[in-house]
């Protein structure tokens, strides 16, 4: 079990917990929270442009976590995996220009293609991307999915696989996020997490519940508390493995999206204290 969680000082949210918020309105309600960190989604850049996002987060003692999401490296088809470098460029881009330390990777994956096929094109996407990564200073960070994402979402589905992606392309620019909305069942959880940790590997931690019966596969995330996953030992394994960042809040909830959002930002921290 890890130590009871007594402040904010490391609790971030993901914009898109709050989604029916625009970035004003989250930010401002962030900062009287007292929430210290945002991972910021690429529909916020889209609607104001990464310089101007940049600017409107400086302007708060809020930090930016991570930028999301790039990836969906393969295909069958040769000019759609060129097109995907070329897009990540420009997220890599916009990630250096709200000042984020990194670029999440969705990974992606091609139905019509063998999961290894994906998966040797996942890895040489990402390392023809790391010399442009490190000349805008963004890491890149490899997000394992649950495996009922693996037809189109990821091929990359445990932490054991992306760790073994990473450690073969060794680069400093390259690492992981441990969801353990997409993690949790992983017997050898405990195992992989000190891996990612002791090669340096570990860039981000997010958190959420595993609602028993979910009703939709993406969008009926719970609040920590609220379903089966134990984060406070899961929480223990991370910082075990040396993690000191942030534990980012990820909700994908219709549910959630439905209710008034500061009685929501409310029950995420009074949750966030007592489960996580
Ligand atoms: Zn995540």
């Amino acid at each position: 079990m890890s130590e009871p969680i007594k402040d904010l000082s490391k609790l971030c949210i993901h914009t898109i917990t709050t989604k029916p918020w625009k970035l004003e309105k989250a930010l401002e309600k962030y900062a009287e929270h007292g929430v210290r960190g945002v991972s910021v989604w690429q529909n916020v850049v889209e609607e104001y442009g990464a310089t101007k996002v940049g600017e409107m987060i400086a302007s708060y003692p809020i930090d930016v976590v991570s930028y999301v999401r790039g990836g969906f490296f393969p295909s069958h088809s040769q000019a759609e995996r060129a097109k995907a470098i070329d897009h990540n460029k420009k997220l890599i881009e916009e990630a250096a220009a709200i000042n984020s330390p990194q670029l999440v990777l969705v990974v992606g994956a091609d139905p019509k293609q063998s999961m290894q096929t994906s998966r040797i094109q996942i890895q040489d996407g990402i390392e023809a991307l790391i010399p442009f990564a490190s000349e805008m200073g963004v890491q890149l960070t490899i997000e394992p999915l649950h495996p009922m994402y693996a037809d189109t979402r990821s091929a990359i589905n445990t932490l054991g696989q992306a760790n073994t992606m990473a450690e073969s392309i060794n680069s400093e620019w390259v690492g992981i996020a441990v969801d353990v909305y997409h993690l949790w069942w992983d017997d050898n959880l405990e195992t992989e997490i000190k891996r990612c940790g002791d090669n340096g590997n570990l860039y981000a931690y997010h958190i959420c519940d595993w609602k028993v019966h979910p009703v939709d596969m993406l969008n009926d995330r719970g609040l920590m508390g609220e379903g089966c996953i134990d984060l406070s030992l899961i929480r223990s394994w991370v910082e075990a493995a040396g993690f000191e960042g942030y534990n980012e809040v990820e909700i994908f909830s219709n549910e959630y999206w439905a209710i008034d959002q500061t009685t929501f930002l409310e029950k995420i921290i009074t949750n966030y204290k007592k489960y996580s």
